[in-house]
């Protein structure tokens, strides 16, 4: 259990190399992209910089944390050794299929193989692998380092065994689980993406401003933040595939605002792109 490969260094993978690197773990991160790779390093550091100078973090153990990550474009390189890899690519069933297919080929067969979905099908997934029951779905929450859950959904075929080693996984890196079964958009995805897509449509209905939306879900039903800035952190794009999934597999209560569609075709992403529902400039 000592090393863990993450494939895809964006705004999810790279706080899972971090929170995997805390836990202990020697973490490989793997993307096609250097510059996904060097954004995830520089998060990675800054984020550890500032866990210390806030005290939430002793100096040596950030300083150990780091040295355990390692960054490559080479997945065979990145999966070697490892004994889970954990995907966290876009939120598209076809480039998921194609990586779970060459992790597959490339990795040692006890390998576990888990998959970040906020939304799709882990049986789905482990379906294009020779080893369904090594295969899960392990559902982290932006920011990972911050966000104590983990949803672990286990496919058709997920073995007990592979359940309990992402859950002693889950344990090391500090965090809690609950146990969901396979269906799309699992409890918290599919509550969430809800309740965004209705703030959407009643800033597009134009019965409220963003600020306002926000301050009322958060000092009258008590939500840590309003829906529209969590849609910005979590990025407008991905939401928007995930919106698009749900409102395929569940039908027309998940139809994505129209809104929404406008700002992704318009490259306003949410917080990664500097504007969203707010300006980040
Ligand atoms: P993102 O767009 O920030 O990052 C995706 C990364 O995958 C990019 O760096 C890209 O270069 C990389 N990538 C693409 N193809 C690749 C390949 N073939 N090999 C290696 N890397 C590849 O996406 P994200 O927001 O981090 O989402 C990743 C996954 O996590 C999605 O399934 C999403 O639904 C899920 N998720 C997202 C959030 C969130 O708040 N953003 C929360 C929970 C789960």
């Amino acid at each position: 259990m000592d090393t863990i490969c993450v494939v895809g260094a964006g705004t999810m993978g790279r706080g899972i190399a971090l929170a995997g690197a805390l836990g202990g773990f020697r973490v490989k991160v793997n993307d096609v992209s250097e510059e996904s790779l060097g954004k995830a390093s520089h998060y990675i550091e800054t984020t550890m910089q500032h866990s210390v100078a806030r005290g939430f973090l002793d100096k040596e153990n950030a300083e150990e944390a780091l040295q355990r990550i390692t960054y490559t474009t080479d997945m065979g390189e990145a999966v070697r050794d490892v004994s889970l890899v954990i995907e966290a690519v876009f939120e598209s069933m076809e480039l998921k299929v194609e990586i779970f297919k060459k992790l597959d080929e490339r990795t040692h067969p006890d390998t576990i193989l888990a998959t970040n979905t906020s939304t799709m099908s882990p049986t789905e997934i482990a379906a294009s692998t020779s080893r369904p029951d090594k295969c899960i779905a392990m559902h982290f929450f932006n920011p990972v380092h911050k966000m104590k859950l983990i949803e672990i959904v286990r496919g058709l075929q997920t073995s007990d065994e592979t359940v309990e080693f992402v859950k002693k996984v889950a344990v090391k890196m500090g965090k809690e689980t609950v146990q969901v079964n396979e269906f799309p958009g699992f409890v918290t995805s599919r509550m969430n993406c809800l309740i965004g897509n209705e703030a959407m449509n009643i800033l597009m209905e134009g019965v409220a401003s963003a600020e306002d939306i926000d301050r009322a879900m958060k000092l009258g039903l008590n939500h840590p933040m309003g829906p529209l800035e969590l849609a910005d952190l979590v990025g407008l794009d991905t939401r928007l595939r995930n919106m698009e999934y749900l409102h395929k597999t569940l039908g027309e209560k998940y139809r994505p605002c129209p809104l929404l569609i406008k700002y992704v075709k318009a490259g306003r992403l949410g917080r990664k792109s500097g504007a969203g529902f707010y300006d980040y400039s």
